[in-house]
């Protein structure tokens, strides 16, 4: 009996206080923390094909393309749905042509949005 009215006061407590979500994606306030890792930016300009990228994925979520506009005329296509967002690909890449963006809103219907090339 003790237990039913102590849950009761604290779903009434719960009840008074204000809500302490948010309603994603109509009203998005918070901003990720600095050094969290969302979503890639790929920069081809930068990009020399080198392959660092692909063989460093532990996710298997880049795959070389071609391309002529890279030294060994290959290019990363980049897998966001398979991404673990570990941070690799930017941290081996020799022309940091691969950045970690601040962005984390990566939800979507089409799974086309989270290709990235
Ligand atoms: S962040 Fe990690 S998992 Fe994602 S593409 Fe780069 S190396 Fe692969
Ligand atoms: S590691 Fe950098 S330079 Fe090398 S292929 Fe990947 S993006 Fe291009």
């Amino acid at each position: 009996m003790v237990l039913k009215w102590a849950k009761l006061a604290k779903e009434a407590i719960a009840v008074s206080l204000k809500p302490v979500t948010e309603h994603y994606p109509y009203k998005i306030t918070k901003e990720a923390p600095p050094g969290f890792r969302g979503k890639i930016q790929y920069n081809l300009e930068k990009c020399i094909g080198c392959g660092m990228c692909w063989l460093n994925c532990p996710a298997k979520a880049i795959e070389p393309v071609p391309t002529e506009k890279t030294r060994t005329k290959k290019k990363p296509k980049f897998y966001l749905y398979r991404c673990i967002y570990c941070g690799f690909c930017a941290e081996v890449c020799p022309t940091k042509a691969i950045t970690l963006t601040q962005d984390y809103h990566t939800a979507t219907l089409r799974k086309e949005d989270l290709v990235i090339e």
